[in-house]
C-alpha cells in the first residue's frame, strides 16, 4: 500500500453501513475523520502527492535540503 510519509496513524472502523477512517497528519498535527459508504480510504494511502499539505511540506523539506547541500 502506498502511504504518505507524513501519515502518523490510520484507523478504520465500521458502524452499521458506514466506514469511518480516522487519520492523523504530521503536517498540521490534526486528527481527521472520513466517512464513506463504500471502501474509500483517505488520500493519505492513495494519491497522497495530490494533497496540498503533502506538497507544501515536501517543498519545505526540499528547500531545506537544498540549503544544506549548496
Ligand atoms: S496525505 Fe496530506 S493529510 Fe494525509 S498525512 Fe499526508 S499530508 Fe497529511
Amino acid at each position: 500500500m502506498r502511504r504518505c510519509p507524513y501519515l502518523e496513524e490510520l484507523v478504520k472502523d465500521q458502524r452499521a453501513f458506514v466506514r469511518i477512517y480516522r487519520f492523523d497528519c504530521h503536517v498540521d498535527h490534526r486528527s481527521k475523520l472520513k466517512y464513506a459508504l463504500r471502501d474509500s480510504p483517505p488520500i493519505c494511502v492513495r494519491n497522497f502527492e495530490d494533497c496540498p499539505l503533502y506538497q507544501d511540506e515536501k517543498r519545505r523539506e526540499d528547500r531545506t535540503i537544498t540549503r544544506y547541500t549548496d
